[in-house]
């Protein structure tokens, strides 16, 4: 150190002398630079260290102001007042400003002390100054570290704690581990790490302690906590704790990480791990779970092990044994997919089928399935599959083919048989139609000819019955004239003769109509035993001009009212009795009447029963022999010719007796004895009636009817004269023409009363010119009443006249009666009244 004395100190006045040396010293050693200023901050004095520090000689220093010569200019101003504050200080002071030094701008810090002025001097100040350069940039970096620390500290996501390793209180708490357990920094320095926790082992405050001071022998703890925050919520954290040195002093850091939802994911992962293995292990499938490379098993079910007949530890040993088991025709093609597969991003597919050789040697038929599984992010990092038995499916399907491929021979087999059916039934069919083609055929011509026949007939009666008309007629005309007895007796012949003859042409009219189905039974109520007694009375003439006797046995409780049509059974009994007495020539003839079975009671009627009579004619006359007996109902048929000559007849009467009685619902029978004599008996069936016939008036002489004009149209001169001749007695005026136009003009020409129309009349017919005077212009003409007059005798030809146009309907031959009712009801017309219904019908 430089102890020569700075000349430009003063010594110090209140030393004494021996001690300048001392001062000297002072001066130049205390801090790096010594100064001493006057009252305006000049200069007076610098230590020679001062001097070297500023890098200025003395002279180009003193006397010169100090601030503007060495202070920063941003510290000149402070220093100034800090200067002029001194005495209000007790005259010392510490200050701090840059100084402008020859190694650049330094730190300096100063102490001040004011000397006062002696022997009438100033004052002044003594500064001593200490360059700190190098210190304060020290602090500076200590302090920017502390704050870098800090801020990380408070930045962590854990919440950090310092504890004293002594006594176990909290000193620091990051702001982390405040927001965490919810206390502030200063509850929680007093408080300890057993506060923050659960409370109860081994959670408490005895496990904290034991693991704290194993962290103090150098063991750092790591270890899950239940902890327990300011609002007493409980919450899983992980603590870190280890051991460090602070200030000298032993502290123990405590790291704490709220694992809250880890432990949550963690548990639900467990959750769902068991729920998975649960339903693996349950499903009869094998599942399993391995790397997407194909090469390592994390997962297989125990399904694996039924199903292969090996266990999975071995599998999970070597991933790829399971290969070992596939059936060496089916490994190659096994093989083969996989390979295809190793390599590739995963995309759910299929293996082909393949079959499984267990150690036992049963074989196993299999189907596997596999697909990736991937994460969050899409990302495959699992690859999955399930290995399904399919040896009973396949076994069935196998089972279903060969069902199937027999059904097919079956139905094709069964096609055949039915193609070979399907001819022979053609051939049957076009075999029927054409017999039926022919049938049909056949059935024309049958129905062509039983036409031709009825028309036949229904020509015939009209060609017999016209001049049988003509006989009748004139002979009842001839009858109304003076005649002499033989002429009389003549007349008598003629009328006889023509009446057999209109018998046997009823008798054939009968017949056709009953062959052409065309004969209907009408159903009235009749009186039975009336019946018989008209029968009685019409042959029993006949029976006592031969001397034979005729009676009518009817049994007491036979019904006498009954339901039918009792022309037809009259005729019936008229035809068998009629033979009767006509084949036989001594003894009788007796009908007899008696019931089936049991004979109803009256009331009986009331339910509308229906009562089977039987009825007989016995003869005491020639008989019939058993050859004869059949054939005797075939028509045309008789027994014996030599008695058609003697008796005459068509032999058609029984046949038409057997079919009436067949319409009546029952059947003919003959019992004969050849020389002894016949029993002709016949069932009908009748229904009973509860109430009898409106009794039959008295057919009253018809009251003289008003004078009408007629036109009379008939192309047959002698029919025309005999009805001119009948009107003309009843006072009516009449105009007769001959065919249908010349009608169709009389009746343009004048006005008529009645039209009596022939049907068959050569040129115009009756129909037609019907229907030319129903189209008459003049209405009143057109309006005219028209009967038509006809021998047609078939059923069905008054439907025809109504509709063309006809009022009423005359047959052929006519009687006087049946002209009488038409001339009523034509006068009827005239005066407007309501005529009285037609009762117009084809005789017999
Ligand atoms: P016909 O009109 O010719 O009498 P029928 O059919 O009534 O025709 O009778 C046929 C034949 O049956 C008669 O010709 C006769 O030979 C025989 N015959 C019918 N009734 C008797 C009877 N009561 N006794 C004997 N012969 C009979």
């Amino acid at each position: 150190m430089n102890t020569t004395r700075n000349p430009d100190v003063p010594l110090a006045p209140d030393l004494p002398a021996h001690d300048g040396p001392l001062f000297a010293t002072l001066w130049e050693t205390a801090g790096d630079i010594v100064v001493l200023l006057d009252r305006g901050a000049r200069l007076e004095a610098i230590s020679d260290r001062g001097l070297a520090l500023l890098g200025r000689t003395r002279a180009q220093c003193l006397g010169r102001g100090w601030p503007d010569l060495a202070v920063a200019p941003e510290d000149r101003a402070r220093l100034r007042r800090e200067l002029e504050a001194l005495p209000e200080n007790g005259g010392t002071g510490l200050a701090e400003h840059d100084l402008v030094t020859a190694r650049g701008t330094r730190r300096l810090a100063w102490a001040l002390a004011a000397l006062p002025g002696r022997d009438g001097r100033p004052p002044r100040v003594l500064a001593c100054g200490r360059d700190i350069t190098d210190m304060a940039a020290t602090v500076k970096t200590l302090r920017e570290n502390e704050a870098a620390y800090r801020c990380i500290f408070n930045a962590a996501s854990d919440a950090i704690f310092l504890n004293d390793a002594e006594t176990g209180a909290y000193l620091e708490a990051n702001e982390r581990a405040v927001a965490l357990y919810g206390y502030t920094p200063a509850e929680l320095r007093a408080m300890s790490p057993a506060g923050l926790s659960a409370g109860y082992p081994p959670y408490g405050a005895e496990e904290i302690r034991e693991k704290t001071r194993l962290a103090r022998q150098g063991q750092p703890q790591l270890f899950e906590w239940l902890s327990r925050d300011k609002a007493g919520r409980l919450f899983w954290t992980e603590v870190n704790l280890r051991q460090g040195l602070h200030s000298g002093r032993e502290r123990i850091i405590a790291v704490v990480r709220d694992i809250t939802e880890r432990k949550m994911a963690e548990r639900a992962l467990r959750e769902s791990e068991k729920k998975f293995r649960q339903l693996a292990e349950t499903i009869d499938e094998v599942f399993w779970l391995g790397s997407p490379d194909w090469k390592r098993i994390f997962y297989i079910s125990p399904a694996y092990e039924r199903l292969w007949g090996r266990s999975t530890k071995r599998l999970y040993e070597a991933p790829l044994s399971w290969l070992d088991a596939v059936h060496p025709v089916d490994r190659e093609q096994v093989l083969g997919a996989l390979t295809a597969l190793i390599g590739r991003p995963v995309t759910p597919g299929v293996l082909p089928e393949y079959r499984v050789v267990r150690p036992d040697g049963s074989v196993r038929r299999v189907q596997a399935r596999y697909f990736p599984v991937a994460d969050d992010t899409g990302v495959a990092y699992r690859v999955a599959g399930i290995i399904e038995d399919v040896t009973d499916r396949y076994a069935a399907q196998e089972q279903l083919k060969r069902v199937n491929e027999r059904l097919e021979d079956m139905v094709r087999e069964r096609t055949r048989t039915l193609n070979r059916m399907n001819q022979e039934l053609i051939r049957e069919v076009t075999e029927r139609r054409d017999a039926e083609a022919a049938m049909a055929m056949a059935k024309e011509a049958a129905e062509a000819a039983s036409q031709a026949k009825s028309a036949f007939l229904a020509n015939m009666s009209h060609e017999i019955r016209t001049p049988l008309n003509g006989i009748l007629g004139m002979a009842q005309i001839l009858a109304a004239t003076p005649l002499d007895g033989p002429q009389q007796g003549f007349l008598k012949d003629i009328e006889e003769s023509a009446g057999s003859l209109l018998a046997i042409i009823n008798d054939i009219l009968d017949f056709s109509k009953i062959e052409a189905d065309r004969l209907e039974l009408s159903r009235e109520p009749f009186g039975l035993r009336g019946v018989l007694a008209s029968v009685e009375a019409g042959l029993g003439v006949l029976a006592q001009e031969k001397g034979l006797g005729l009676s009518v046995d009817v049994a007491e409780d036979v019904p006498d009212l009954l339901l039918g049509d009792a022309d037809r059974l009259r005729q019936v009994l008229v035809n068998l009795v009629g033979n009767a007495v006509k084949f036989t020539e001594h003894g009788g003839v007796v009908i007899g009447v008696q019931c089936v079975e049991a004979c109803l009671p009256p009331e009986a009627a009331e339910d509308h029963a229906s009562q089977e009579l039987l009825f007989s004619v016995s003869d005491t006359g020639i008989g019939i022999g058993a050859e004869d007996a059949s054939r005797i109902f075939e028509p045309f048929t008789q027994a014996d010719d030599s008695y058609t000559r003697r008796f005459g007849g068509t032999g058609l009467g029984l046949a038409i007796t057997k079919r009436l009685v067949a319409l009546m619902g029952g059947s003919i029978g003959l019992e004969s004895v050849p020389g002894q004599g016949s029993v002709f008996t016949f069932t009908a069936r009748f229904e009973l009636e509860a109430y009898p016939p409106e009794p039959a008036a008295a057919a009253p002489s018809p009251p003289p009817l008003p004078p009408m004009d007629v036109l009379l149209a008939d192309d047959n001169r002698v029919h025309r004269d005999i009805i001119e001749k009948w009107l003309l007695r009843r006072g009516h005026r009449v105009v007769a023409v001959a065919d249908g136009q010349e009608a169709v003009d009389a009746v343009a020409r004048a006005p008529f009363d009645l039209v009596l129309m022939d049907i068959q009349m050569p040129g115009m017919g009756g129909l037609e010119a019907a229907r030319a005077i129903r189209a008459l212009p003049h209405p009143g003409r057109a309006a005219v009443s028209i009967a038509a007059v006809t021998a047609h005798a078939m059923a069905g030809d008054r439907e025809r006249f109504l509709t063309a146009g006809m009022d009423d309907y005359l047959s052929k031959p006519v009687v006087q009666r049946e002209l009488d009712r038409v001339l009523a009801g034509a006068a009827a017309k005239v005066s407007g009244a309501v005529p009285p219904p037609g009762q117009a019908g084809p005789d017999g």
